[in-house]
């Protein structure tokens, strides 16, 4: 036990709880920490103790002893039920003006309704976003705040400190009230989503179409990083692409092909879907691993539509399908990137939340797993013109789409001439001749709406609603 009160406190030290603890203590902070489970805090504090300032809590009462007022509590612990069992023996330990941050990853409605509880208790509720894995959480994570301007005043400089930094600029924002930040967590991770799905997109490709073995598709990788694709996921591919494992096999060849998720993903599309915004890039990325795990459906079709590698092998030029491959790429990416912004930009709106887009593409530079170079260029798009309709029409993205588009087309082409499977890639193609389009389909859809049901319809040549007298019926 210690004299001096910590300045801030922790509760839930699995693999998160405890690197983030470990970064806030390194950064001269002294901070009382706590877990459900006693063994997991000593274990920790035998271990990392000499890092800095701990005071280890062996209750949540001691914890809530430990630490000065106003107090701020971060609670990082199993998200779901365990972050309420956490909230509801904390509150009343607490003071009126006291913090509780959940760090966790929250869905953003569980966010909104305990800041709506814990305001009628007198206290500060905070959703804090923590992206950037076990690494970043120890050496600097992206950090999204949503809660009160209060709240952030005390605790804006202990997160600051702790974050990734790029440019001098922390990567941890402000980034509205109550659900904003685990919102904004939420819509990231479903562009991560995005951007791995382009990615196995473009190594299927190369494989199956160009016939490159995971070392050269590797190097591709490398060689893209270079450039405007340059980021921390296109890096990790060419690692894990150059990996043998211990077998001696190329690593990605001993890996089951079933993607997992652990929801972040699919509340993205859910909640896509309520604000009606088209975000195709994440939605297929999202079913993409959804039907790799469909093993008995896969099984059933293989049977009766099998494939041979050969039948995949389409007549190409390796170099140039690469390079149309990378152009296909990153036209799909900045498709992602676009309908990810507009989400957030519907989610504002319809939540009542002032979002500085430019601010977020700011601190997703450093820290997160889509840290990429990219991000300035959307940084950019946003200070120049903070009102934007749709990233995709900025010069920049724009100029870059344009000058992909051929390749782009070729390659979708190619990958439905060859059977391989390009969901994201054709998706994003597919919104992006939708956007463009002059006229869309859509007025047949609105003709057959109000054929069957009455649904009305609007004309192109003057204002109202109608709605015709079809045939009558016989
Ligand atoms: P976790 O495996 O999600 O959760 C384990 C922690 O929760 C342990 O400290 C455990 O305590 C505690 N816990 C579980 N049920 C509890 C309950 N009913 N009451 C009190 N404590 C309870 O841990 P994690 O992977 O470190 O993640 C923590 C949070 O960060 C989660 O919300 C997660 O979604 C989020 N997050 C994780 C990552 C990541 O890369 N892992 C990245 C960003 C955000 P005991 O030791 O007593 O069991």
């Amino acid at each position: 036990a210690h004299d001096a009160p910590a300045t801030i406190g922790l509760t839930g030290l699995a693999t998160m709880g405890r690197n983030l603890a470990r970064n806030i203590a390194r950064h001269g902070h002294a901070i009382a920490v706590h877990n459900r489970t006693t063994e997991r805090m000593t274990a920790m504090l035998e271990e990392f103790g000499e890092e800095g300032d701990f005071t280890g809590c062996e209750s949540l009462e001691e914890l809530v002893q430990a630490v000065e007022r106003p107090r701020a509590i971060i609670i990082m612990v199993k998200a779901g039920e365990a972050t309420d069992a956490v909230i509801d023996e904390l509150v009343p330990l607490l003071d009126e003006g006291d913090i509780v941050v959940d760090g966790g990853n929250a869905h953003f409605t569980d966010t909104l309704r305990r800041q709506q509880t814990l305001e009628e208790h007198g206290l500060h509720f905070v959703g804090m976003g923590v992206s950037g894995g076990e690494e970043g959480a120890l050496n600097g994570p992206s950090i999204m705040v949503g809660g009160s301007d209060h709240a952030y005043e005390q605790l804006g400089p202990v997160v600051e400190s702790i974050a990734a930094v790029v440019d001098g600029t922390p990567c941890c924002a402000h980034v509205g009230p109550d659900g904003a930040g685990h919102f904004v967590k939420m819509v990231h991770n479903g562009i991560e989503y995005a951007d791995m799905q382009l990615i196995a997109e473009s190594y299927d490709l190369l494989r199956s179409v160009a016939g490159l073995e995971p070392h050269a598709i590797g190097d591709v990788f490398a060689q893209w990083n270079e450039g405007d694709l340059e980021s921390f996921l296109i890096e990790l591919t060419a690692d894990v692409l150059r990996f043998d494992d211990a077998s001696g096999q190329p690593f990605v060849d001993v890996v089951r092909d079933e993607a997992e998720q652990k929801g972040t993903g699919r509340w993205t599309v859910q909640s896509a879907l309520d604000l009606g915004v088209p975000i195709t890039g994440i939605a297929e990325a999202t079913f993409a691993r959804s039907l790799s795990g469909h093993t008995d459906q896969r099984e059933a079709a293989r049977k009766v539509f099998s494939t041979s590698p050969d039948e995949q092998r389409v007549e190409v030029d390796r170099d140039t399908f690469v390079d149309q491959v990378r152009a296909a790429l990153y036209a799909s990416k900045v498709v992602a990137y676009a309908q990810g912004f507009d989400q957030i930009a519907k989610g504002a709106e319809e939540h009542g939340w002032d979002i500085d887009l430019g601010e977020l593409a700011t601190i997703w530079r450093g820290g997160c797993i889509i840290r990429a170079q990219f991000l300035d260029r959307i940084r950019e798009a946003y200070a120049d013109e903070p009102d934007l309709t749709t990233l995709l029409t900025t010069p920049y993205f724009a100029d870059a789409v344009k000058e992909g588009v051929d390749a782009w087309r070729e390659v979708v082409a190619t990958a439905a001439a060859g059977g391989v499977p390009v969901p994201a890639f054709g998706s994003s193609l597919s919104y992006f001749d939708g956007l463009r389009r002059e006229r869309l389909p859509a007025a047949l859809i609105q003709a057959l709406r109000d054929n069957f049901g009455a649904h009305t319809y609007r004309r192109v040549d003057r204002d109202g609603t109608f709605h015709t007298q079809w045939a009558a019926e016989g």
